[in-house]
């Protein structure tokens, strides 16, 4: 497993009758290996080699200003919360359509989730909303690229512009993913992305904090050290270390970023194979498509990283049956968020503006396919060919 081989020439690690999982982690490089050299070092507490290795990596090749690794996108989502400096009473506009991290890095701090709908063709926050819902106390908009596809940041950076707002990016599934070009997490004042094991690219749990706002670059590392300056201590900046501010434990110990490392060393054969995929998925449902039964996501080409294949159904009866049709054939497939704002949190913490028609109907009807590194195009045609059946179509 330990070449790019396995991607070319997809391993079948099951038969073909076998059940299909929803996803499935994989070793794809040399974490194994990597993980015996942290150890070897010494050192395997945050800070160490592999953790700087890896902001490297990703300062170079999204490229970024500041990369800061964090043991999850959550940490990186609460390091920018307290970085923005919202408070009780302080309003943040993000999407109900998401998960609850989004929202709970805010409501630590006291503020307010104000929830507003999503475009029915990527799922992710309706620009066109953002401004209506702006109150003398809003403060930020959290955009969240959901399954890697980007949210139209061009708008919402002008808006956010206009009225002096914070932009924070949810990146935490669009690692490797585009916007005109750019790296998704680069584009607003923070970033945040996760290495979540159900994300492309692994450690079990990690993220990382993009810093593209100079003002936050001090601070932030002094929020990701428990409000103390020791990053500048290590660098001989000052002779000794001190607590500076509020602050947290955020970094990841090493043997979780020396994993990381390996599967940085591999991403673009990832992103390739996962983007494959989706494309089959998108070939082969078209017919479906086309007669109505189905609407699957516009195709991406390499701006997206194929973290998420999804489609929504006609309602939310046909989605329970067509997930219990295809657990009878052994496929997994899966719904997603239910919406912040009906949950009981949400209801407590938040609150919404306008109503969110398009957020509910595409949670009651969206079904996520699986779809992971070790998945084979007989798999996709097994699992088309299901659902063609469900339809009651040939395919
Ligand atoms: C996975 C995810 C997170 C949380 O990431 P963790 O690394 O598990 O903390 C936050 N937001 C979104 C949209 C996610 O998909």
């Amino acid at each position: 497993m330990n070449n790019k081989s396995a991607f070319a020439e997809p391993y079948r690690a099951r038969a073909a009758t076998s059940k299909i999982p929803f996803g499935r982690p994989a070793i794809v490089g040399n974490e194994l290996g990597y993980i015996a050299e942290a150890i070897a070092n010494g050192t395997i507490a945050g800070g160490g080699p592999f953790m700087q290795r890896c902001e490297k990596w990703l300062e170079q090749h999204l490229p970024a200003r500041r990369a800061l690794m964090t043991h999850s996108c959550t940490a990186a989502l609460e390091m920018a919360a307290m970085l923005s400096g919202v408070g009780p009473g302080d309003e943040v506009i993000m999407p109900s359509f998401t998960f609850s991290a989004t929202a709970t890095a805010f409501v630590l701090r006291g503020a307010t989730p104000v929830f507003v709908d999503i475009r029915r063709d990527t799922l992710n926050i309706n620009e066109n909303l953002i401004e209506a819902a702006i109150t003398p106390r809003t403060r930020a908009v959290v955009p969240v690229h959901y399954a890697g596809l980007a949210c139209e940041m061009d708008t919402i950076l002008a808006i956010a512009a206009r009225h002096k707002l914070l932009v924070v990016e949810d990146a935490a599934q669009a690692h490797l993913s585009f916007y005109k070009g750019r790296a998704l997490g680069t584009i607003g004042d923070l970033g945040c992305l996760s290495f979540h094991e159900t994300k492309n690219v692994i450690s079990g749990e990690g993220g990382a904090l993009i810093v593209n706002n100079e003002r936050f670059l001090e601070r932030a590392e002094i929020i990701r050290e428990k409000g103390t300056d020791r990053s500048r201590f290590f660098r001989g900046q000052v002779d000794k270390y001190t607590w500076q501010d509020i602050g947290s434990s955020y970094c990841p110990g090493e043997i979780v970023s020396a994993f990381l490392f390996a599967q940085l060393e591999h991403v673009e054969a990832i992103c390739a194979r996962r983007r494959a995929l989706y494309d089959l998925y998108r070939e082969h449902l078209q017919l479906l498509a086309k007669r109505g039964d189905i609407v699957i996501p516009e195709a991406t080409g390499t701006d997206a990283n194929g973290h998420i294949f999804w489609l929504l159904l006609k309602d939310e009866p046909t989605r329970a049956a067509l997930i219990k049709h295809l657990a009878a054939h052994d496929i997994n497939a899966v719904f997603h968020y239910i919406p912040l704002h009906s949950a009981p949190a949400g209801r407590k913490f938040g609150r919404t503006d306008g109503d969110l028609a398009v957020t509910d109907s595409v949670s009651n009807s969206l079904l996520r396919l699986p779809l992971y590194l070790e998945l084979t195009a007989d798999d996709v045609n097994r699992i088309v060919d299901t659902i063609s059946g469900f339809f009651g179509q040939k395919s």
